[in-house]
């Protein structure tokens, strides 16, 4: 028997959940945000797999650009962080990359840059975030400088918000309205939703360009079972039960002893550990599937293992059997809440060693 941590992606299922976005976004378009490669999933793949019916893409860098363009993904792609040096500003005009513009040495990049290929150039707002981006009463004088250019072929109004996914926060309005004002009698599109805005239709109703990213990996980042129910997990990430014992009660279980046998108790280790990326934070109680079965985590994980609760199999070999860690039976969401993070970091955090299956 092999060890195996694997994670299988349902292409089919990030097209779904593509459309769905759009669907709820109608008639803004929307940009496919597959940076981080594709949070975990495999950027050049899910491209592919959406470069028909996709607007746009967006990634964070230039390095995640150049390795969809070198796979052939000739949609526009969006550079989120803009760029860093002029070198990359050559590449971005050369190669249809459309950029994120939030600083002032960007900007005299461009001035300075003589590039035959005009850019299309996503100009940031800082509305409160305090990450990137332009402050309001800066924001009007960088799109001056920038609609001046003839380097510059259209200019895009961009903001994000903060806290969409908390649905009780008046921040995002706060957000949306100076960012509105800011852009009241500036023309162009504008781009400010996410998933969580999306989802919760917190967008505002001028001609735009959504952003979703997690929820086309089948994940809401808003705690609301109603808004996310039409959303399908596009990754399922399983390991095999590799050991089995049964312990006594009173004895205890992995680094720490952190469960300790309330019976004589079944037990088996699987093969998947934080080194693969699998939390280590989900200590005893986080939900895994096995064999058509509910069960959990026992104890706490280790580098390449981690064990779980076999006592619904107490009288049946268990060797090899697959244990699902999230996905189709396992919501993502309730791992990355016992393990106190969120659905992006599970996704994004899986390692080289997890080796990835298409279907
Ligand atoms: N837009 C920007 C600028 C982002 O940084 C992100 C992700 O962090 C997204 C869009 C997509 O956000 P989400 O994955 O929450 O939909």
């Amino acid at each position: 028997m092999a060890r195996t941590a694997t994670a299988l992606i349902k292409l089919s299922a990030i097209k779904q959940n593509y459309l769905y976005a759009k669907s709820l976004a109608k008639p803004a378009k929307a940009v496919a945000t597959i940076k981080a490669n594709a949070y975990g999933h495999g950027a050049v793949k899910v491209a592919k797999e959406l470069a028909d019916i996709v607007d746009a893409f967006s990634v964070a860098c230039i390095e995640e650009a150049i390795e969809l363009r070198e796979a052939g993904i000739t949609q526009p792609i969006i550079l989120l962080e803009g760029f860093f040096t002029v070198d990359e500003l050559d590449y971005i005009s050369n190669n249809n990359l459309w950029t994120a513009v939030h600083n002032q040495f960007q900007i005299d990049a461009i001035k300075n840059a003589n590039f035959e290929q005009p850019i299309n150039v996503w100009l940031k707002m800082d509305s409160g975030m305090h990450r990137l981006g332009f402050l309001p009463d800066e924001y009007a004088d960088a799109w001056s400088q920038l609609n001046a250019l003839s380097q510059v072929a259209s200019i895009t109004h961009m903001t994000h918000f903060s806290s969409a996914d908390d649905l009780s926060s008046s921040i995002t309005q706060q957000q949306t309205d100076l960012f509105i004002a800011t852009v009241a009698d500036l023309p162009g599109d504008i781009s400010i939703a996410n998933s969580s805005a999306v989802l919760s239709n917190a967008m505002p109703n001028r001609s735009q360009w959504v952003r979703p990213g997690i929820m086309l990996y089948g994940s809401s980042p808003i705690n609301d079972p109603a808004l996310s129910k039409a959303l399908m997990p596009a990754m399922t990430v399983k390991a095999k039960i590799i050991s089995e014992r049964t312990i006594d009660k009173g004895e205890s279980v992995g680094y720490n002893a952190k469960w300790t046998a309330p019976d004589v108790h079944k037990i088996g280790t699987i093969s998947i550990g934080y080194a693969d990326g699998y939390p280590r934070q989900a200590v005893n109680g986080t939900p895994v599937w096995i064999n058509g079965k509910k069960s959990q985590i026992l104890g706490r994980v280790s580098m390449d293992m981690a064990m779980v609760d076999l006592s619904m199999f107490a009288d049946q070999d268990c060797l090899g059997l697959e244990v699902e860690l999230w996905g189709d039976n396992v919501a993502v969401n309730d791992v990355a809440e016992c393990a106190d993070t969120i659905s992006y970091t599970l996704f994004c955090g899986l390692s080289r060693r997890i080796s990835k299956q298409y279907v």
